[in-house]
C-alpha cells in the first residue's frame, strides 16, 4: 500500500513540476512578443516627419503676419537617427529670404521658429525678392552656408535625400529643391523663370522611378494666356502630380485653374501656411 503511496506522490510532483516548466515557458514568450509589439510600435512612431512652413508671401494665409512681394519657405524634417531607437534629428532649410529682412524676421517669430535652428539658406535665384532679407539673416546668423544656383551648375544631392535641380534657364539662372520624401518627390521652386514644366521634367529625369507628390512655390504664370495654362496643367496631370500649392507669382488666373482641376488636391498657399506631411 506504501508503495502505492509514494508512486501516486511522485507522480503528482511530476506533474507540478512539468505545469511550472510550461507556465515559465509561456511566461518568457508572453515578455518577448511584448518586447517586439514595443519595438514595432516604437518604429512606427519613428517615421519622417516633414513640414513646409510659408514665412514670407504676397498671400496670405495666417492674417497675424505680413505679406509682402517675395517668397521664402522654412522645410522642417525631423527622423530617426542611427540604431538606437528614440534618437531624432531635426533639420531646417531656408528656401529664398523674400524681399525684406524686417517682414521676414517678423514673421519667422510670430511662427516660432529661431534662426538659431537654421541649418543653411537655400537661394533659388539672385532676384531681389528672393534675396532681400538675406542679410537681415546673416547679422543673426553671420555663419551660416548660403547655397546660391552659381554654385550647382549640375543636379547634386546636398543632404540626405535633399537635392537641387541644378542652375537651370538660359537667362536667369535658377535652381529648386527636390526632397524624397516618404510619400514621393517635393519640389519647390522660388519663380520657376526655367519653366515649372522644365522644372518638373528635370525631376522626373533625375528621379524616373519616383512620383511627385507636391510642387510648391512661384510658378511665374502671371502672364500666360489661357491656352497655355490649360496646357501647363495637363502637363502636370501627365506627369502625374498629386498635390500643388501655387503661390508669390503664380497668377491669380493660374491658381484659380488649378483649384478648379485639383479639388482637395489644391493647397491655399500663403504666407504663414504649413503643409505637414506624414
Ligand atoms: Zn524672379
Ligand atoms: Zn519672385
Amino acid at each position: 500500500m506504501w508503495r502505492n503511496v509514494l508512486i501516486f506522490i511522485l507522480i503528482l510532483l511530476a506533474g507540478i513540476f512539468l505545469y511550472l516548466r510550461l507556465d515559465r515557458d509561456k511566461r518568457i514568450k508572453t515578455i518577448r512578443q511584448i518586447n517586439s509589439d514595443t519595438m514595432t510600435t516604437t518604429s512606427k512612431t519613428e517615421n519622417e516627419k516633414l513640414s513646409i512652413i510659408t514665412v514670407f508671401d504676397n498671400y496670405r494665409a495666417d492674417p497675424l503676419l505680413k505679406t509682402g512681394w517675395g517668397f521664402s519657405c522654412l522645410i522642417r524634417r525631423i527622423r530617426p537617427i542611427g540604431e538606437k531607437s528614440g534618437s531624432l534629428k531635426e533639420e531646417n532649410i531656408l528656401l529664398d529670404t523674400g524681399a525684406d529682412s524686417d517682414i521676414l524676421l517678423s514673421n519667422m517669430k510670430k511662427l516660432n521658429i529661431i534662426p538659431e535652428t537654421i541649418d543653411f539658406i537655400f537661394i533659388s535665384h539672385l532676384h531681389d525678392d528672393h534675396i532681400g532679407g538675406l542679410n537681415g539673416i546673416l547679422k543673426i546668423r553671420p555663419d551660416l552656408t548660403v547655397y546660391k544656383p552659381e554654385l550647382f551648375p549640375k543636379e547634386k544631392e546636398i543632404i540626405e535625400d535633399v537635392y537641387t535641380t541644378g542652375s537651370l534657364g538660359n537667362d536667369i539662372k535658377e535652381q529648386s529643391l527636390i526632397i524624397k520624401s516618404e510619400k514621393g518627390l517635393i519640389i519647390i521652386t522660388g519663380c520657376a523663370h526655367p519653366g515649372i514644366v522644365n522644372i518638373l521634367e528635370k525631376a522626373k529625369e533625375m528621379f524616373p522611378s519616383e512620383n511627385i507628390y507636391l510642387v510648391l512655390g512661384g510658378f511665374h504664370l502671371e502672364d500666360e494666356l489661357y491656352p497655355e495654362l490649360k496646357s501647363i496643367i495637363s502637363d502636370f496631370r501627365k506627369l502625374n502630380v498629386q498635390k500643388a500649392a501655387l503661390c508669390h507669382c503664380s497668377g491669380e488666373r493660374t491658381r484659380e485653374l488649378f483649384k478648379k482641376e485639383y479639388g482637395d488636391n489644391y493647397i491655399e498657399n500663403g504666407v504663414g501656411k504649413v503643409i505637414n506631411i506624414e
